[in-house]
């Protein structure tokens, strides 16, 4: 057996014997055809999902877990519900659903989208590549000092290392060539994000489908959203950067305005930050404390137990998945 099963299976005993929470992570309610995240759960999965969790654990809001983990205790089968990047399915699709079975949830929003009202880069991206119009065969951007290059096949999700470039070009699909931009996307800031978006769109020869586009929230909607007694609003950065690939202060500004932006929207202190993509290191969690925040959550796969770090705090990113599968998770848990 080798030794991270031991580990598992020691962690899985443990979750038996005293079982803690679990902070479970949506994105999209929509349909996940055609989603380029792999991150949109169906409104029938959400329906099931919430209801297995009203059956089999404590729905609890994310204060509430943090009141217990700040206080030593474990959020003894609390489950709570967290929705990021403050797309518009959260307001017209969840939170009926989360009205029908009582269930609360926190709503991570960052605030650039907010104030531009363009979506976000990886479904930009995905509108300008993935389709089956021609493209031109090669596409070549320059990340900071790195050009990388592309070469686009038809259809075919064959890939072919070229020998003269050392494996730079790659023959892809466009699915996967926008998941490779997108990814390559999420250090940089606004700024060098629409440049190069810009560079593609030039490059493809289309404009996006504004119309198709999933849509975030506006303010207005945000204010209706953080009305809704099941609903909390917590902070997201302001531009849904990965904060790790920053200077200090630069993470400093992410954090501090991504708070201080919402806090003015809404008129109420917002007390709970996620951290782009989970990502975070110690230096991103110390600055989370500086800018005042009391919890902050990772994409660390785990239970909450009451010796959680409640500004390094683990959740499960959840896919389209049966509420079946999310009762099997939660029961390996300890949870029903
Ligand atoms: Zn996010």
């Amino acid at each position: 057996m080798s030794e991270s099963l031991i580990t598992r299976g020691l962690r899985r005993v443990r979750a038996r014997l005293a079982p803690g929470g679990v902070i479970l992570n949506y994105h999209r309610i929509a349909d996940p055809v055609d989603d380029p995240t792999g991150c949109a759960v169906s409104p029938m999965h959400f329906q099931q999902h919430l209801d297995v969790i009203a059956t089999l654990g404590v729905p609890a809001t994310l204060d509430h877990l943090v009141d217990a983990v700040v206080g030593g205790h474990r959020p003894e089968r609390q489950v709570v519900v967290t929705i990021d990047d403050g797309y518009r399915c959260g307001l017209t699709v969840a939170v009926p659903i989360m009205q029908s079975y009582a269930v609360p949830a926190t709503f991570f929003v960052p605030v650039e989208p907010l104030r531009s009202g363009g979506g976000f880069y990886w479904d930009r991206l995905f509108s300008l590549l993935a389709h089956d119009e021609p493209l031109p065969q090669s596409l070549e951007l320059r990340f900071g000092t790195e050009t990388l290059e592309w070469r686009v096949a038809p259809h075919s999700p064959e890939v072919a290392p070229n020998a003269e470039t050392g494996g730079l070009i790659e023959i892809l699909d466009r699915r996967r060539l926008s998941a490779e931009l997108s990814a390559r996307f999420h250090p940089l800031l606004p700024g060098e994000r629409n440049e190069l978006l810009e560079q593609v769109a030039e490059w493809s020869g289309r404009e996006v489908d504004e119309k198709a586009l999933p849509q975030t929230l506006d303010a207005d909607e945000l204010v209706a959203l953080a009305d809704s007694p099941l609903c909390t609003v917590g902070a997201h950065t302001v531009s849904h950067t990965m904060l790790s690939a920053h200077p200090a202060s630069v993470v400093a500004r992410e954090l501090g305005e991504g708070r201080r932006i919402l806090e003015e929207m809404l008129g109420q202190e917002v007390l709970n930050v996620a951290y782009p993509f989970g990502d975070y290191s110690a230096a991103v969690r110390d600055a989370a404390a500086g800018a005042g925040f009391r919890a902050g959550c990772t994409l660390v796969p785990e239970g909450v137990l009451g010796n959680a770090d409640q500004l390094a705090l683990p959740r499960f990113l959840v896919r389209d998945c049966d509420g079946e599968s999310l009762a099997r998770t939660l029961h390996w848990l300890g949870i029903g």
